[in-house]
């Protein structure tokens, strides 16, 4: 499993990363060209653009599935949703309904 701390400084910021665990198999390059790419000076793969999409997605996470080492993490903070904000109080008085002592 890809570790957050051992996470590649040429990873752009997101939620997909790749770690230094990588063996530079080129699979993830292969399977998702549009977000790996190998750092040549250091001879490992790391992400260069978030997926965006769902479409994006599900090939950032097939790579990451197909990794023999799995050294592709998913830390979750893309996508995700703003909290819900809380409910109102529908305690408003109609008329008509009991009330709290
Ligand atoms: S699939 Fe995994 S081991 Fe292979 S190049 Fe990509 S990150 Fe490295």
């Amino acid at each position: 499993m890809a570790e957050q701390t051992d996470r590649l400084p040429q990873n752009v910021a997101g939620a997909y990363y790749v770690d230094s665990s990588c063996v530079d198999c080129d699979l993830c390059r292969n399977t998702a060209p549009d977000f790996f790419r190998r750092d040549e000076e250091i001879g490992l793969s790391f992400v260069y653009r978030q997926p965006v999409t769902s479409e994006e997605r599900a090939l950032a996470e097939e790579a990451k599935q197909g990794c023999p080492t799995e050294s592709i993490g998913n830390d979750g903070l893309l996508g995700k949703a703003p909290s819900a904000p809380l409910a109102q109080n529908a305690g408003s008085s109609t008329g008509g309904g009991a009330q709290k002592c």
